[in-house]
């Protein structure tokens, strides 16, 4: 696993934005090569679909030849709707880039058979040659996607109830009435993101900090189930200062020391298969 510790937010979000599009690029897509990308959605990613959109804008990335999987969407609200994760995606990505809106999939929260639209996304994946880059963010309560603490950690895509912890830190996006906070939603599980070849995690935050501690100073545990990604060959983790506060002050200075290794990841000139075998 890497950490790479940044000191705010929004280096973790350019940090970010700079690998994904590196990723891209190195990948060379084409019509018969797609590159296939996994996406969350959140207030933590926002910065780097911003990065991305003006990477994109300034010539530097295309998403012609990207498909996309997201990780959930809610049971039962419109597409429309506000806080709908279609709506997150297209207002806030999608609509601003190049990607055909064929190749972006996101999970139907009112498809009128919840458990065959889970299955047909699991086979949608697998038809795109599974999932080379998962990028995800993760609760307080150290979910990835939708998948709560006691959640199989071998689970695919399925029905899940949202915890109460979740419908808390979501009242914000609904007028602080956790009322109207969907109960249910759709969620790849954390088998479907363990099947990617990579797996990109952005923590930020000070309410993040003890979700970070759980994920990788103790062990796996399907209570935090973020914690399944230790027995991920290629787990890169993100984080801001605020996020390391619970972790252990040698934890912070092994993976701080690594910083100029990781930050050549983002260098244009180094081949990134090639830094995975060597670290
Ligand atoms: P956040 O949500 O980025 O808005 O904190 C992350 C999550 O709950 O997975």
């Amino acid at each position: 696993m890497r950490l790479v510790i940044l000191d705010t937010a929004a280096a973790v979000a350019e940090w970010a934005a700079k690998y994904v599009m590196k990723r891209i690029n190195d990948f060379k897509p084409g019509p018969n090569n797609y590159f296939v990308l996994g996406l969350p959605t959140g207030s933590t990613p926002f910065g780097m679909y911003q990065k991305l959109i003006e990477y994109f804008k300034n010539g530097q990335v295309s998403f012609k030849y990207v498909k996309t999987f997201n990780m959930d969407e809610y049971v039962n609200i419109p597409r429309e709707h506000p806080e709908s994760y279609h709506y997150y995606m297209w207002n806030n990505f999608f609509k601003h880039i190049d990607i055909e809106p064929q190749n972006a999939h996101i999970l139907d929260g009112n498809a009128p058979d919840l458990v065959e639209e889970c299955n047909k996304y699991e086979e949608e994946i697998s038809k795109a040659g599974g999932i080379e880059l998962f990028i995800g963010g993760i609760g307080p309560d150290g979910h990835i996607a939708f998948n709560e603490p006691g959640s199989s950690l071998v689970s695919r895509t399925r029905v899940k109830t949202l915890a109460q912890d979740t419908l808390e830190a979501n009242a914000r996006f609904f007028g602080n009435d956790i009322s109207k906070v969907p109960k249910q939603a759709l969620t790849v599980g954390v088998g479907t993101v363990m099947d990617a070849k990579e797996v990109m995690i952005l923590i930020t935050g000070t309410h993040k900090a003890f979700a970070l501690y759980k994920a990788i100073e103790e062990g796996v545990n399907h209570m935090w189930t973020v914690s399944a990604f230790q027995q991920h060959p290629h787990t890169l983790m993100l984080c801001d200062e605020d996020a390391t506060l619970e972790l252990r002050v040698k934890t912070v200075k092994y993976f701080k020391a690594l910083s100029n290794v990781h930050h050549k990841l983002i260098e244009e000139d180094q081949p990134i298969e090639q830094f995975w075998r060597i670290h």
